[in-house]
């Protein structure tokens, strides 16, 4: 199709991607909000695809044009720049709504703004599902369970967040968009599906939105001191992009309003990502510990037995896999072989 020079390559060899989801309903008619972001981008290239009609609907806060251009003419694309916060009419099947900055740099940058968006702004997709009859998937987060007290964490903890930090525009904001949610489902009879997300990396994340790892990965490209928060005994779980994207698209199209953990279960403290960063791009980078930020979670790792019997959904790509598949692209980006050429 249209995805020509600029397209940024996603799909790693033959994982994931072909296998059909089991319907193949032409001509739905599809709304992503983010979509011009990291995600976003990434689910929008697989709709396409699939041969859906897409509107993007996007503010491009922390979203990129280059992420969708290579859709640009093709009839099937739209993209709407457009704030959440404000309503909006649409004629559409199904509802996407990944809209927000998720990096903890951007969602603190302008807190009140990032409640409004996971409110109103969801208040506002609940609205335009509920008037066309349109079903809606949330992308909530695994932050809604906080610095959580269970391990691994399953989808019945209610979790441990505090309303009053610097995190709570973000993790109370979604917690408020899932109960949006579920009350649209209840009350209107919405159809609607909740997914909660683990950290997520790959191409096209923002170069230096501050998350740990396109951070590491731009620093050891850019021969910097990687930099480890804390005591890097803090743990994460990281999943590749387009597992993310294949567990959305089931969660969609399956029967299961969730919630739904998607994520990887691998396990890593920040000292054992940095040694993975090390041996993938440099193994002599080396590590500058600074100060961790303030509620920092102290470990992360989903539980995702429901997911696996629900939606017949695992990851497929683990850290030591996917990491090279950014790392080209963020090569090309930081080195700039085009735009960025002037920084
Ligand atoms: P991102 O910042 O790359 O994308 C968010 C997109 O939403 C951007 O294109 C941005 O411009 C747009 N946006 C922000 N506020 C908006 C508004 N008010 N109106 C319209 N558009 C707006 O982030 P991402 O990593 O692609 O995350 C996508 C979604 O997944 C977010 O809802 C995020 O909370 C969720 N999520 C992501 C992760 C992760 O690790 N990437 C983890 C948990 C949850
Ligand atoms: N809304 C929207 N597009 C629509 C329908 C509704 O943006 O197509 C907004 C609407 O402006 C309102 C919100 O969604 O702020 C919730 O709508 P709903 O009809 O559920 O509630 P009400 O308008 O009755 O408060
Ligand atoms: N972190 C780090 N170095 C960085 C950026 C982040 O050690 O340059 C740590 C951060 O303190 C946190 C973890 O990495 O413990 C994940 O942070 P990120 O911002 O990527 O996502 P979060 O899971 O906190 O939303």
């Amino acid at each position: 199709g249209m995805g020509g020079a600029g397209a940024v390559v996603m799909r790693p060899g033959s994982v994931g991607g072909k296998v059909p989801l089991g319907l193949r309903r032409k001509g739905l008619r599809i709304v992503v909000t983010g979509g011009a972001g990291f995600v976003g981008s990434h689910l929008v290239d697989r709709l396409m695809e699939r041969g859906d009609s897409v509107i993007v609907v996007d503010n491009f806060f922390t979203g990129r044009k280059e992420n969708v251009v290579h859709h640009f003419g093709n009839p099937n694309f739209e993209l709407i720049r457009h704030d959440v916060v404000e309503p909006i009419l649409l004629e559409v099947d199904q509802i996407y709504h990944l809209a927000c900055p998720a990096s903890p740099v951007h969602y603190k940058f302008n807190p009140v703004k990032t409640i409004k968006t996971n409110v109103v702004g969801t208040l506002n997709m609940l609205g335009l599902a509920k008037r066309v009859g349109a079903r809606f998937l949330l992308t909530s987060t695994s932050e809604v369970y906080g610095d959580p007290l269970q391990h691994p964490q399953v989808e019945t903890y209610w979790g441990n967040v505090n309303p009053i930090g610097v995190r709570s525009c973000y993790d109370e904001g979604k917690r408020t968009a899932e109960t949006l949610t579920m009350d649209y489902h209840r009350g209107a009879n919405l159809e609607v599906r909740i997914a909660r997300i683990f950290n997520t990396y790959g191409p096209r994340m923002c170069i230096d939105d501050g998350r740990v790892v396109s951070n590491f990965v731009a620093q050891a490209l850019r021969k910097e001191p990687l930099t480890v928060y804390g005591d890097g005994k803090q743990t994460r779980s990281f999943q590749y992009v387009s597992d993310l994207v294949e567990g959305l698209m089931r969660l969609m199209e399956g029967e299961h309003v969730g919630p739904f953990n998607l994520g990887n279960p691998g396990e890593f403290t920040m000292l054992e990502l940095a040694k993975v960063v090390q041996d993938t791009i440099d193994p002599n980078a080396r590590i500058e510990f600074r100060a961790n930020t303030e509620d920092d979670p102290h470990k992360r790792k989903p539980d995702i037995t429901r997911a696996k019997e629900l939606l017949g959904w695992e990851p497929k790509i683990s850290l030591r896999q996917g990491l090279p598949l950014m790392v080209s692209d963020f090569r090309k980006r930081v080195f700039g072989d085009h735009t960025d050429a002037a920084t």
